[in-house]
């Protein structure tokens, strides 16, 4: 059975309780990262992944609550003792980024002593792009609606044959629907509780973003500092007839 694990659940600005939001989808034999933010390597450990069994990480766009543990992941990985190659998966502005991040740390003078491959495969920014296909997942994207070029994500498994997807950064919009439709889960952001906020999505509005898409269940993900996730959920409610969860970091779901 493969699983997502929540390995942060915060919003650009968080709390003592989360870290911001990204994911591992894990399978048998392998894991895919989603995001990459605060100590991605200790909470991989945490999360029971093994990091020799990471060898994706799909970044979803270049806002830095998104992108910044990408120099520290890699320096960790190096350490550890990989050896063989990691893709980084993004838009074409999230890898020119990620580049411009990895130069200020002068990481080519870490070739010199014998750091791992890195390829890097740019996400094309159309709707349902199909984007990697594991032995255990298959991968596509979408671009939603946020304040720079950034794609929602969509996991199946190849052996429950289910699919969650995550929103990623994002206002209401059609494109994060059509990909999420008839999703198990959904983890969708919530950056407030009722009122829209520009380029992001509220607890009601992704509630009804979920109940657009048919998915099973929705977490709640990008919280707000000090989230009530009493009224989150009751927020979701009104508009979602299916089963809410407020994620928490560290939190596992099979899928
Ligand atoms: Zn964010
Ligand atoms: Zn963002």
């Amino acid at each position: 059975m493969a699983q997502i694990i929540l390995l942060g659940t915060g919003a650009a600005l968080s709390d003592e309780t989360r870290e911001h939001t990204y994911l591992v989808a894990k399978g048998k034999q392998s894991a895919i990262l989603i995001d990459c933010a605060g100590s991605p390597v200790q909470r991989l450990i945490k999360a029971d992944v093994a990091l020799d069994r990471v060898d994706h990480l799909l970044l979803t766009h270049h806002h830095p609550d998104h992108i910044y543990g990408v120099s520290v992941f890699l320096l960790d990985l190096w350490l550890a003792g990989r050896k063989k190659v990691l893709h980084i998966h993004g838009l074409a502005e999230t890898l020119r980024a990620v580049r411009a991040m990895m130069r200020a740390f002068e990481w080519r003078r870490w070739f010199k002593f014998g750091f791992f491959p890195v390829e890097f495969h740019r996400i094309p920014p159309r709707p349902r792009a199909a984007l990697i296909t594991t032995p255990e997942f298959s991968i596509s994207t979408a671009p939603t609606m946020h304040l720079l070029p950034t794609v929602a994500v969509r996991v199946t498994s190849h052996t429950s044959k289910k699919s969650i997807t995550y929103s990623s950064d994002t206002q209401v919009c059609a494109p994060v629907v059509n990909l999420a439709r008839g999703s198990d889960i959904l983890f969708h952001e919530a950056t407030t509780l009722n009122t829209s906020n520009h380029g992001h999505t509220s607890a009601r509005q992704a509630g009804a973003q979920a109940q657009r898409a048919d998915a099973r269940k929705l977490v709640l993900v990008h919280l707000p500092p000090h989230c009530d996730t009493k009224k989150w959920r009751a927020a979701a409610q009104k508009t979602f007839r299916g089963q809410i969860v407020v994620g928490k970091d560290l939190a596992r779901f099979e899928f």
